[in-house]
């Protein structure tokens, strides 16, 4: 059977054909794949305990957003400090190749612990949201380790999936059972390759989307059932029947005006059908910087405290950053806890709201 590539068996999972051999491949730079490379390069030294330069990694990833992978290092960090010892003399990215599946896994632990006897983990740093269900990428890790280490005594391989941007980590423990019954799977799913297509929302991460009729009689589909839909009939079921669909066609259009943008920005101006051109439009915003301004504003223009306070707009990350780069080493968590505490307690912190469409985990149908 094709050996699949271990990070692929989550989107190979909803259709077979998404890993069939083609003779391209569809490599896009982008802020988040980036953020992920520079996330796993920081990671992968400071779990052996090497020092990290965060800046010279980050000029390897011109299109990084350096806050973000700030942000998604240190949960990383701090995820480590509770999970290491369930790593026993950690190695990161250890390539795992077996029958079904080949990858490189982000750590891997072996080793033996007093509470347990003899272990074998792996880990895996997740950067970005979760688009489909990862366990047969755990699952693959998993199998291939034992192909490669063998089952350990304890009976159990251990996977944990770390996700670093929403702050969870999932722990799963794969006996001899559960492999097999993993393999069975992987083994039957395989026989649809080239045949069975199953497009859906995970299409958009296939090298093959391009050139797949499955998957453009999916998306005339989508736009036939939109543009169908009565707007008097937007029952609940019929609009989370259209979730799915809604999506891809938003997504087509995401992409239809990034390259618009891209080729009126390159070539000047494009002729539109009736006549009309579309061209780049600029406008200057203008802003004002505090503490250039700050003296001006009370010296020669009589700014009150009040006046000020209207002016500004207090960002609560900063006062937590000031905060935590005016306290010990060890006592940075702490400060930022009670600077806020402090100030929420003379009402100084407004508790707001926002609700946003968020897509959870379900029973699969
Ligand atoms: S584009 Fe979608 S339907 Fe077509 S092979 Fe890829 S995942 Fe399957």
């Amino acid at each position: 059977m094709t050996i699949c590539r271990t990070s692929a068996l989550p989107y190979f999972r909803l259709c077979a054909s998404y890993i069939q051999d083609r003779d391209y491949q569809i490599r896009e730079p982008s802020e988040p794949a980036d953020n992920g490379s520079a996330t796993h390069d920081l990671l992968a030294p400071h779990i052996l305990g090497v020092d990290v330069d965060f800046g010279a990694i980050l000029e390897q990833y011109p299109d990084a957003d350096r806050a973000e992978v700030a942000k998604l290092f240190a949960f990383g960090k701090s995820a480590w400090r509770r999970l290491s010892a369930f790593f026993p003399a950690p190695q990161t990215e250890i390539r795992l190749e077996s029958d079904l599946t080949a990858g490189t896994c982000d750590v891997l632990g072996r080793g033996w612990l007093e509470s347990v006897g003899d272990l074998l983990s792996v880990g895996d740093w997740k950067t970005g949201y979760r688009y489909a269900d990862h366990a047969w990428q755990l699952g693959g890790y998993a199998y291939s380790a034992r192909e490669n280490f063998g089952m350990p005594d304890s009976g159990t391989i251990k996977t944990v999936t770390i996700w670093l941007r929403l702050g969870e980590i999932e722990v799963r423990d794969w006996d001899d059972q559960k492999l097999d019954a993993f393999a069975g799977l992987v083994r039957a799913q395989a026989k649809g390759i080239g045949s069975a297509f199953n497009p859906g929302e995970h299409c958009r991460f296939c090298h093959g989307r391009n050139d797949c009729a499955a998957r453009d009689d999916w998306l005339r589909a989508s736009h036939a059932a939109l543009v169908e839909t009565e707007s008097t009939d937007l029952a609940p079921e019929t609009l989370a029947r259209l979730y799915p669909q809604a999506k891809a066609l938003r997504d087509m259009l995401d992409q239809y005006d990034k390259a618009l943008r891209s080729t009126v920005a390159e070539v000047g101006e494009l002729q539109l059908p009736d006549g009309r051109k579309l061209v780049m439009g600029e406008k200057t915003y203008k802003s004002v910087l505090p503490r250039e301004a700050w003296p001006i504003l009370q010296s020669e223009f009589s700014f009150s405290d009040l006046d000020m306070a209207r002016c500004l707009k207090m960002s609560k990350s900063e006062v937590e950053k000031i905060a935590a780069e005016k306290a010990p080493a060890r006592g940075k968590g702490k400060a930022k806890v009670e600077i806020m505490a402090r100030l929420d307690s003379v009402g100084a912190v407004v508790h707001t709201k926002r609700q946003s469409l968020t897509v959870k985990k379900g029973d699969p149908k």
